[in-house]
């Protein structure tokens, strides 16, 4: 018998916070979980779902152009931002239910309330003025979108949050990053007929990724309209009427009706009553953890964004599954962050998986590249000119494919694939021994010469 009122208690109900919760009480512990918001997370709420929802949304009008080529004639489209943003919700709200209802199969309390920590045990429900005890606590808090304070008339400037919920649809946007989210939401709004312009303070989007990737999708989205400018830097947002003036370092000022920050997020860390109480916190407002996700204090774990390994839905999910099997179920598992297949559902989508050409010759030395770049069968039709991209990475020595790197209809579906083969090791000639599906894209994976 625990002395405590429960043997854990989760702060955030997101991917990593119910996966853990929902596994340790499989294993017999008293669980419960706070949430001051929705059950679900970001990526249920206003993250990774609504945006995939918002990407096909975006993809019609192209699809509608493209029919042509096919023979088809589509009449006069219209489109209705409240009709998609009332669908989402239902839909965000179905899958909100889903989450409540396994917790609570699983036998684990949900809390609506903020929490706090005020000591490694003893946990304050804000909204309800009480306090709990447990033996164990697991951070699962998250992060929020993060915007640059040195920016004149940023309070003008929305977050991916509000993105999802803006009244209208603004005639024109202007997305500030060149990350995951500002490259993704660039390509929803420009589908949605929104004159969009992407300014990034750098020379090449996406920093991190293949840099064949980071310049190809550069040149696709300029095919497809979205004004990408680098080396944009803001220094002040005004309202002048009912539009918003951006004016950049070099004096350039861009007339817009909507300015969108996507300039990263922030582990959500600040003001539990952590380093209060000895959590050791990094500058970034990363949780520090080891291996199995177990911070400073000893009975406190954290795990998913709020730790800032990598920020991705999945990985959340395998944190807060191995630190529940770890601390629950006696066997202890870490995470490999090592090899990670992800998909960015920009148009056209990427998906990678393991190392860039840059990252395997400075671990590998001597490596070999094939790559291909094609019109996909679709487009000969349609005559759009658009082209497909794909890339391996090939350890000279050892043949094994280090990188695979994708642009391209349904990457994001392949590179899941490809992403088992490259962590079991495949060797290029694996790739090569595996028949092709023909006609698809992917079969070029198997004949890259
Ligand atoms: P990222 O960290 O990926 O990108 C932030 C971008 O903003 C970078 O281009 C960065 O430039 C730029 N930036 C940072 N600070 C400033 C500043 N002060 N002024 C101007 N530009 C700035 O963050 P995101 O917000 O795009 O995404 C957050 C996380 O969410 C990602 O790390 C990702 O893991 C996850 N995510 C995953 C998705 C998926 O799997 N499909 C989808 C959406 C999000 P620079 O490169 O020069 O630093």
């Amino acid at each position: 018998m625990t002395k405590y009122d429960y043997d854990l208690f989760v702060i955030g109900a997101g991917s990593g916070g119910v996966r853990a919760s929902r596994i340790a009480a499989s294993h017999g512990a008293k669980v419960a979980v706070a949430e001051e918001y929705r059950v679900g997370g970001t990526c249920v709420i206003r993250g990774c779902v609504p945006k995939k929802l918002f990407v096909y949304a975006s993809q019609f009008s192209d699809e509608f152009e493209d029919a042509e080529g096919f023979g088809w004639t589509v009449g006069e489209t219209s489109f209705s931002w409240a009709k998609l943003i009332a669908n989402k919700d239902k839909e965000i709200d179905r899958l909100n239910g889903i989450y409540i209802r396994n917790l609570e199969r699983s036998g684990v309390t949900i809390i609506q309330s903020r929490a706090i920590l005020k000591d490694a045990h003893t946990v304050h429900l804000v909204g309800e003025g009480r306090d709990v005890t447990a033996d164990k606590i697991l951070i699962a808090t998250g992060a929020t979108p993060f915007l640059p304070h040195d920016v004149k008339g940023i309070e003008h400037a929305i977050t991916s949050n509000e993105a999802f919920h803006l009244e209208e649809l603004p005639n024109e946007i202007i997305v500030v990053g060149g990350g995951y989210i500002a490259v993704e939401f660039a390509g929803i709004f420009n589908g949605l007929g929104v004159k969009t312009g992407l300014l990034y303070r750098a020379d090449r989007i996406l920093r991190g990724f293949d840099e064949d990737l980071r310049i190809g999708l550069m040149d696709e989205m300029r095919k497809k309209g979205v004004d990408v400018r680098t080396h944009a830097h803001i220094t002040e947002i005004e309202r002048r009427g009912g539009k918003l003036h951006v004016t950049l370092k070099d004096g350039t000022v861009i007339e817009t009706g909507a300015v969108l920050y996507a300039t990263g997020r922030k582990p959500h860390s600040r003001g539990l009553g952590l380093e209060e109480i000895g959590v050791r916190i990094r500058k970034n407002d990363a949780i520090e953890v080891d291996a199995y996700s177990q911070t400073s204090v000893p009975n406190i774990y954290a795990v998913g964004d709020v730790t800032d390994r990598a920020a991705l839905t999945p990985i959340a999910i395998r944190e807060g599954q191995a630190f529940a099997e770890t601390v629950f179920n006696a066997n202890p598992i870490a995470v490999d962050h090592s090899v990670i297949p992800t998909a960015v559902f920009s148009q056209p989508e990427l998906g990678t998986v393991g190392l860039t050409e840059h990252e395997a010759r400075e671990k590998f030395g001597e490596v070999d590249i094939y790559k291909t770049s094609f019109r996909p069968m679709k487009h000969t039709m349609t005559g759009r000119e658009e082209k497909t991209f794909m890339k391996l990475v090939v350890d000279q020595k050892t043949d094994r494919v280090l990188g695979v790197h994708l642009m391209g209809p349904s990457s994001g579906e392949i590179i899941q694939a490809v992403g088992i083969a490259v962590s079991m090791g495949a060797t290029k000639k694996q790739f090569d021994q595996t028949v092709a599906v023909h006609p698809s894209a992917a079969e070029e994976l198997v004949t890259l010469k």
